[in-house]
């Protein structure tokens, strides 16, 4: 990059300085910018060249404060770099990167880098002060103050010297604005005092001297940047959130017109150091020719030891205290003496306080007439009282059982953050409600021989149990109705009589038959029973055609049946009448039997012969029940016939037959199967005209005969009766014994079956022997 260092260039319109701080620096003589060189690189070279860029800075400071080029602010080290020069007194110039600190002419080498390039040049100046490690950074004074008397010169150490600030207007005096004084100290530092020197003419101008001015303090590196603004010429709107007041002096009364004579002013107690100092003048003694002036100020001075008598502070909730002690307010020192030789520090002197009163529970007021609660706090360390009036709370409890309704008040306080409750005020009510018993519960042990009965309240859980007197009442049961014990308990509780009642059952009586014996007597029997008890009567009872039927009843345990035959068995019961009603259980049931009679021998027996029959005949015997005939028939006996009376015709019996017969008795249902008495008998021997037994059988219209061969027959045939005879129709050998005819006509026809004996077709009798046959 090449740098012109030529003023051909120099053109106003390429000059781009703001100062910052208004117009008021430009014309401090000091600072005229008459010979400032603005350098402008090679436009070609770049579009973003930096020699455009709207520079900011202090008149009176090394700080770069914003390098803007078309709206963009540029960042430091980024796109550009700050490096400084300066000419020393033979004309060279020396170049040095760190912000210069000593008084002197600079100029500020601002040189694009990155995206940028360029140079520009921008001229400052550092005022400095007397005093090591402060720097003066702006300031504004009177627009038509003399090079000679400007505002530095206050700083200078040199009374000699002094500020002078004036404001000419078209020759007349006018309003000035505040005149107002930045400082940055190298090291932050709090101001204990400052001392101002008078003019050398203060006597002469008494209106010169300072009449109110303010010192501001900041820490901010915002306070660097400071410009005033002003309402009616003093300066307004100081930002707090960068400044903060340390010292203020309103219509001043220290200030004598007085030439180079000082002035001290204390800052007590002041602890707060920053590093940014603002002095503002707001006003002068008088302003009709508006000019002020003062020849130093000096921070911090060294000023003699100059106590003055604390009194002792007795420590309070809210106060802190101190002890006795001296004060020298100048150099913020504390002693034990008036001498001043035994310092002490703050912390020794201060008796901190805890900050607050401590109060304990409040003395509570009941106005009982207004109804009002008031509760007074006393401070248990310092007696300090505070009255609060309480809210009051009300509430009610209704009654128990066993306690009455009560309403409560009770104040209620805030204070401090705290809540405060008085005891509270308890107004009795209704009485306690009793407790309420209902029927009781009642409980039986096993054996019903003790009852309790336990009562329980309805409304709380109160609990009574009583032993109850217990009394009972049996009915007994019968065999038809169940009996019972009713068990009576009673308790008398709170002056009433309670009962219950329980009732056990007492299950009917069980009916058990008699049991039933007897005797057997001639045809008869004796019955025997056991005794049921509570019997009104027994019945007896036999089974009969099917059924049970009552026979006789009596009241005893015995009865005699009579009538009976012997052998024959009978059923019999006995039912009982219990509580008016029959009881028949037949399980008890027997079969009884009279005595038997004695068997005797069956009757002789004697016969008369008839024709094919026989009639037997006997003696009635003794005892006997029936008579049989019996047959012995194929070897064994059979009973031919029955009945009672004493002889019998046995019929159909061959003639020249033997048959063996017999008769026998019943005894007791028995018969006697003796048959020792038993006979042979035949009938009347009989004709010889023997007839064959025959059959016949009729089948499509043939009728079909079939025949017993007969003894000695020679032949047999059909006869059939004609003219008065029977006459033989067709005859067959002995050996043949059937025949069927051939077709016959529908009729009725009358046949026999004959035999020839001896020669002879025997046909006597024959009619008695034939049959009549019908074929249809
Ligand atoms: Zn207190
Ligand atoms: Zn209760």
């Amino acid at each position: 990059m090449r740098v012109h260092n030529t003023g051909k260039r120099f053109a106003a319109g390429v000059l781009a300085i703001t100062l910052v701080g208004g117009a008021v620096p430009a014309n401090i003589g000091v600072f005229d910018l008459s010979g400032s060189t603005v350098v402008v690189a090679s436009a070609e070279e770049s579009e973003q060249n930096i020699s455009k860029a709207t520079i900011t800075m202090k008149a009176h400071s090394p700080k770069v404060l914003s390098v803007e080029l078309d709206g963009t602010i540029l960042q430091k080290n980024i796109d550009y770099t700050v490096s400084y020069t300066q000419k020393d007194t033979d004309g060279n110039t020396i170049e040095f990167s760190e912000p210069p600190k000593a008084a002197g002419n600079y100029q500020a080498v601002i040189t694009g880098i990155g995206d940028y390039q360029g140079v520009v040049y921008r001229a400052f100046d550092i005022v400095g002060s007397g005093y090591e490690g402060i720097s003066i950074i702006d300031g504004g004074q009177g627009t038509h103050t003399p090079s000679n008397e400007h505002l530095w010169l206050i700083f200078d150490k040199n009374k000699n010297t002094k500020w002078c600030s004036r404001v000419i207007s078209a020759g007349e005096y006018a309003n000035r604005d505040s005149d107002w004084l930045l400082f940055e100290a190298d090291t932050p530092f709090a101001i204990h005092n400052y001392v101002l020197t008078t003019a050398n003419d203060t006597s002469r101008y008494t209106g010169r001297n300072w009449k109110s001015w303010r010192i501001y303090g900041s820490n901010s590196a915002a306070a660097a940047e400071y410009s005033p603004t002003y309402t009616d010429h003093k300066v307004t709107d100081i930002d707090e959130d960068i400044w903060s007041l340390v010292h203020q002096v309103t219509d001043d009364t220290v200030l004598e017109p007085v030439n180079f004579t000082e002035f001290p002013y204390a800052v007590p107690h002041n602890k707060c150091k920053y590093k940014y100092y603002l002095l503002i003048l707001d006003d002068i003694v008088d302003s009709y020719d508006n000019i002020a002036q003062m020849s130093e100020i000096e921070f911090n001075a060294d000023l003699p030891v100059t106590v003055t008598h604390v009194d002792a502070v007795p420590v309070g909730c809210l106060n802190e205290g101190n002890i006795e002690c001296w004060y020298d307010e100048y150099n913020d020192k504390y002693y034990l003496d008036e001498e001043a030789t035994k310092e002490i520090t703050e912390e020794e002197v201060i008796i901190p306080t805890i900050g607050r009163h401590t109060y304990g529970e409040p003395e509570w007021n009941w106005d009982e007439k207004t109804q009002t609660v008031t509760a007074t706090f006393t401070c248990e360390a310092c007696g300090e009282k505070h009255t609060v009036d309480a809210e009051i709370q009300r509430s009610s409890i209704a009654a128990t059982c066993t306690t009455p309704a009560y309403t409560s008040y009770t104040a209620v306080v805030e204070f401090e953050g705290e809540t405060y409750r008085s005891k509270p005020k308890i107004y009795k009510g209704a009485g306690a409600l009793g407790h309420s018993y209902g029927r009781p519960e009642w409980k039986y042990d096993e054996k019903n021989h003790t009852v309790t009965a336990t009562f329980k309240c309805e409304r709380c859980t109160d609990v009574q149990t009583i032993d109850a007197t217990i009394t009972s009442k049996t009915t007994s049961p019968t065999y038809i109705k169940d009996g019972k014990i009713v068990y009576t308990a009673a308790v008398k509780f709170n002056g009433q009589t309670y009962t219950t009642n329980k009732t056990v059952i007492l299950d009917k009586l069980t009916y058990t038959p008699p049991t039933i014996t007897y005797l057997k007597g001639e045809g008869a029997v004796k019955l025997q029973w056991t005794d049921i008890k509570g019997a009104e009567k027994y019945g007896v009872a036999g089974f009969i055609n099917g059924k049970w039927r009552m026979i006789d009843e009596g009241e005893g345990t015995s009865y005699i049946l009579k009538d009976l035959q012997a052998g024959k068995e009978y059923k019999v019961c006995v039912a009982t009448k219990l509580n008016g009603e029959w009881f028949t259980d037949p399980s008890n049931a027997i079969t009884v039997t009279p005595k038997p009679k004695a068997v005797k021998d069956n009757p002789a027996v004697t016969y008369a012969k008839g024709n094919n029959a026989v009639k037997l005949s006997w003696d009635t015997v003794d005892g006997a029940e029936k008579y049989a005939v019996a047959g012995y028939v194929n070897g064994r006996w059979q009973i031919l016939a029955e009945g009672i009376g004493t002889s019998y015709v046995l019929r159909d019996l061959k003639a020249g037959f033997q048959y063996k017969v017999a008769v026998s008795a019943m005894f007791n249902g028995n018969w006697n199967t003796d048959f020792s008495n038993a006979i042979t008998v035949t009938p009347n021997a009989a004709a010889t005209s023997p007839y064959p037994k025959f059959e016949t059988q009729v089948k499509d219209n043939r009728i079909g005969f079939k025949w017993e061969a007969v003894p000695d027959a020679e032949q047999y045939a059909i006869a059939v009766y004609r003219a008065g005879r029977w006459v033989p129709m067709k005859q067959f050998d002995s050996s043949v014994h059937t025949w069927t005819t051939p077709q016959v006509k529908s009729g009725t026809y009358t046949a026999v079956v004959i035999a020839k004996i001896n020669g002879e077709w025997v046909t006597a009798h024959a009619s008695s022997n034939a049959v009549t046959i019908k074929v249809f």
